[in-house]
């Protein structure tokens, strides 16, 4: 069995509550959605079968975790299912980074998962359609493991999608955190907007917090 690979690296972890901790990467190639911020570059591949990824994450040493990203991870589910079967046989922790609209590729890996991030595509900061109902049903599941969720603001994020997000974060588990993620860490314009959206998060009390992606502070991959 083979996948499709963008790359295979170690790094800090930029995005969320494990910010700062080191990991590997495994990029996955391809994805179903298409965000307007998207930056990821997803124009090269390499196939890769479970013997060659596996050897390359046990090249690295001192790391805290493994982060399956994207791309979209969950597209190459039975590659992936196989390959986090090995992984957690060698007693590793295995973190997903997903946009959370494929939940029943989920079910099928997610007995192997320890920590899932999974974004809120809100509509006005990707320019695309709403995911409310894909993102209802993977929470559903992705609540049998740790799991944080992460939404990207922008200049076009509307108040609207906020007041979804908690609506939809109440329905299925009050005490999840929120990642307020500013598009441009360096844009002040947004820290307003950011404000304004931790507040009515904390109104509702659902725990929301701004974390800029520090890779990008730091300018490292
Ligand atoms: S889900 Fe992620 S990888 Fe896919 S288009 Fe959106 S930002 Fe890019």
């Amino acid at each position: 069995m083979q996948a499709k690979i963008s790359e295979i690296f170690k790094s800090v972890q930029g995005e969320g509550i494990y910010q700062g901790i080191p990991q590997v990467f495994v990029r996955f190639f391809g994805c179903n959605l298409e965000c307007a911020f998207c930056d990821t570059p997803l124009d090269s591949f390499k196939e890769m079968n479970i013997q060659e990824v596996s050897e390359q994450i046990y090249s690295y040493e001192d790391y805290h975790s493994i982060t399956f990203t994207g791309g979209e991870p969950l597209l190459q589910v039975d590659f992936l299912t196989e390959l986090t079967k090995e992984l957690k046989i060698k007693g590793k922790e295995l973190h997903l980074e997903t946009n959370g609209t494929l939940h029943e590729n989920l079910e099928k890996v997610i007995e192997y998962l320890d920590v899932i991030a999974m974004d809120f595509k809100l509509p006005s900061s990707t320019n695309s359609k709403a995911y409310w109902n894909e993102h209802g049903q993977f929470l559903r599941i992705a609540r049998q493991r740790k799991v944080f969720i992460k939404a990207v603001i922008g200049k076009d994020t509307d108040i609207y999608d906020i007041h979804k997000s908690v609506i939809l974060i109440k329905r299925f588990d009050p005490t999840l955190n929120l990642i307020l993620q500013p598009q441009n860490p360096f844009e002040r314009e947004l820290e307003e907007k950011m404000c304004l959206f931790k507040q009515i998060c904390r109104n509702a009390n659902i725990n929301a917090r701004i974390i800029p992606q520090a890779h990008k502070v730091l300018g490292v991959k």
